[in-house]
């Protein structure tokens, strides 16, 4: 038996979460059975455990979009047991049994070997959240994106997404601007580099097709107005990367920041992310990091708290990563 999250939906629809034991027997398919040592609560997660969107496809399911730990069991050649090793997305937590458990039984082919550098509990103070940051920044830079371009706008910056990407980009020499919800954050934002902050009402309410030209790139978890606010302040040829939708699924933006700016909009998914890009951010990652500003954004929670702490972290009580204990 192991201890997982797990939400099921009763016959009339009505959805229920607890912390139980599962039967190794009932893990899914996968050829590849791994001892979470160390999960995550992602913004994907929370909606899950909550109910408030859409996120699980098939009922029972153990949430729990990433995980880190070590091969329990393998048929594998490439993956032996006792290896470390990460994983993010494929749609474990969706449609297969995820990360929110003692236990979990994969594809090998979705695990990532992790990095020498980092401890799988880094790994997870990292977690879905800072791999993406980083598949931002590297599309930033595949984009020609350097710091002597001009200021770097980050949305949601005190969440997840946000604060690695704050750290990594500050880290590599680009000058910052934080955009948030929280002003009580400003110190936060600064230690982890922030040069400017900004207040996220500044970008909420719909503003002209063009405003004045300011960020050569931007970060952004929240799509909607704020998306569009984003795209029509970027100077000529800047790049933003949109990866999230924390304000809104929708996108109410005109042309004209593409036809007579040059601006690019780089969609980023971490989830079918090809493994060469996954490989690429996790090795960029783990020389990156500031292990001690990382710890510092981290709170630490056990596998029974993940239940109360998603209508927190929805609810905008929570800052930075928040890592989930296995033992
Ligand atoms: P968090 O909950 O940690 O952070 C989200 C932050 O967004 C909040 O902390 C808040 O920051 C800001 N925010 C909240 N509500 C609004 C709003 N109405 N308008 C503008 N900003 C808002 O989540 P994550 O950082 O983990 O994820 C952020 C987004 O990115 C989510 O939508 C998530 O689904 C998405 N995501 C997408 C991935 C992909 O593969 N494309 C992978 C990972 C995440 P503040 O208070 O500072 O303003």
């Amino acid at each position: 038996m192991f201890k997982a999250v797990m939400i099921e939906k009763s016959a009339d629809g009505v959805q229920s979460v607890s912390v139980r034991d599962v039967a190794d027997n009932q893990l899914p398919k996968g050829d590849v059975t791994v001892r979470v040592e160390w999960s995550t609560l992602n913004y994907k997660d929370a909606l899950a455990i909550t109910g408030r969107g859409p996120i699980v496809r098939s009922f029972p399911m153990i949430p729990g979009i990433d995980f880190a730990g070590i091969v329990e069991s393998s048929q594998r050649e490439d993956i032996r047991p006792g290896a470390r090793v990460i994983l993010n997305g494929w749609g474990v937590g969706e449609k297969h049994w995820g990360g929110l458990a003692e236990k979990a039984t994969v594809s090998g082919d979705w695990l990532v070997p992790l990095p020498d550098r980092l401890t799988s509990r880094q790994a997870m103070e990292i977690g879905t959240a800072g791999y993406t940051a980083m598949l931002c920044i590297q599309a930033l830079q595949r984009e020609g994106v350097t710091p002597d371009k001009g200021p770097i706008l980050i949305t949601g910056a005190t969440g997840g997404v946000g604060s690695v990407a704050i750290m990594l980009l500050s880290r590599l020499g680009y000058h910052v601007v934080a955009v948030t919800g929280r002003p009580e954050e400003e110190a936060y934002l600064t230690a982890l580099g922030a040069k400017e902050i900004l207040p996220r009402q500044a970008f909420t309410t719909p503003g002209k097709a063009l405003e004045k030209a300011r960020w050569a790139g931007a970060v952004d978890v929240a799509g909607g107005t704020v998306l569009a606010n984003v795209c029509a302040s970027m100077a000529y040829g800047g790049v933003v990367t949109a990866c999230g939708l924390a304000a809104d699924m929708s996108f109410p933006s005109t042309v004209a920041p593409f036809i007579l700016r040059g601006v690019i909009l780089v969609g980023v998914d971490s989830v079918m992310c090809p493994r060469d890009r996954r490989l690429a951010a996790w090795s960029r990652l783990a020389e990156l990091i500031d292990p001690v500003k990382l710890a510092e954004m981290t709170s630490e929670i056990a596998l029974a708290d993940a239940i109360e702490a998603s209508a927190a972290l929805l609810d905008g009580k929570i800052r930075g990563r928040v890592v989930v204990r296995m033992s």
